[in-house]
């Protein structure tokens, strides 16, 4: 349920509603817009305490969410979220940009890597240390000092971290190194996961499960959300449809829908929406054109040797340089700006 008050209503008369809730055991969610402020509770909320709030001092409406998730909705929380890591802001105007291998491979090629997306502007490195292989003798990662070696070159070049973390038992590890934990496509719903992250102390990076739908994706944000952790991107990353031309069909709409229902932060991700190489660049301006808060792109500097299947769809560290130069023109026409970059840290 949410009770809205205007920007009027006294500091004391908000506070007076906020303690009525309190009292009742309930949690309290404070979301100050322009306009209005709404208060947020989750909880058995009932009538008798509805009907006392909607009589109080200042409130303009009381109003029952009628949707399964609360905490991810833009009725609960009408302003957009902006996660800020370090000074680099993510969500409403900022577009971040996070780039980088599929899979860590060794110290060198992530440094490289690094050196690389620091120079085209990127704000986040990318690269899984865990990779969830759809065969069981696929590379499956290298594992925890993968984790070091991608925290090093973050380290090294001034960038944030985001790894792919697969199992609630390696969450407080992924979360000692990366700035950023991303959960797969394949673990949307692994729900113990999902708990687990609620109290990570990281932002989370939750990807759409391919046949998920946004009512699922949110419901999946909703169960990390409720754990405490407010700083949950949504990412589109295709989803299964008939055509096999592509390794996925990217859902642009996705993009705008999941804008409109949620105040979470959208990243777009056209490497695994697309699969292929030529379809990245044009399927990332697109998603910034339709609204995205930021994309996550495959790059690497020997796609063609890369130690997952993913080279094919890794752009060229130039082709990468490229769509960051096309996007700073971009941006700007579609009501977005780059986000800050973080600090360059002084070399180890
Ligand atoms: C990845 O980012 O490399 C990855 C495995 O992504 P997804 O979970 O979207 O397939
Ligand atoms: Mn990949």
């Amino acid at each position: 349920m949410i009770v809205i008050t205007s920007n009027q209503t006294p500091q004391e008369q908000v506070d007076d509603i906020i303690a009525v809730i309190e009292k009742e055991g309930l949690q309290v969610h404070l979301s100050r817009g322009a306009d209005h402020t709404v208060i947020g509770l989750v909880g058995g909320v009932t009538p008798k305490l509805a009907e006392h709030l909607r009589q109080m001092k200042g409130v303009e409406n009381v109003v029952k969410i009628t949707k399964s998730y609360k905490l991810a909705s833009r009725d609960f929380h009408p302003e957009d979220t902006i996660i800020d890591i370090r000074g680099v802001k993510i969500g409403g105007e900022n577009l971040v940009v996070m780039g980088g291998p599929c899979a860590v491979e060794s110290p060198e090629q992530i440094d490289e890597i690094a050196r690389l997306v620091k120079a085209s502007g990127g704000q986040v490195l990318r690269g899984g240390a865990f990779k969830p292989r759809t065969g069981p003798y696929s590379f499956q990662g290298v594992g925890v000092e993968g984790l070091t070696m991608m925290a090093e070159a973050g380290k090294r070049h001034g960038l944030l971290t985001i790894t792919e973390v697969m199992t609630p038992e390696y969450v407080d590890i992924c979360a000692e190194h990366a700035d950023i934990l991303q959960v797969g496509t394949r673990n949307m719903q692994n729900f113990d996961l999902l708990r687990k992250l609620g109290t990570c102390g990281r932002p989370v990076l939750l990807k759409r499960g391919f046949s998920a739908t946004y009512d699922e994706l949110l419901n999946a944000a909703e169960y990390i959300l409720a754990g405490g952790n407010r700083d949950v991107m949504l990412c589109e990353r295709g989803i299964r449809t008939f055509e096999t031309y592509t390794r996925n069909t990217l859902d642009l709409s996705a993009i705008p829908v999941l804008q409109n229902l949620s105040h979470l932060p959208v990243i777009s991700d056209p490497s695994h929406g697309t699969g292929r190489r030529e379809l990245v660049a044009p399927m990332a301006k697109a998603s910034v054109a339709a609204g995205a808060n930021g994309l996550i792109i495959e790059m690497h500097t020997d796609p063609d040797n890369s130690m997952t299947g993913d080279g094919v769809q890794s752009l060229f560290p130039e082709q990468f340089d490229v769509l960051l130069r096309e996007l700073e023109k971009l941006a700007p026409l579609v009501g977005r700006k780059f986000s800050e970059p973080l600090e360059a840290a002084p070399a180890l």
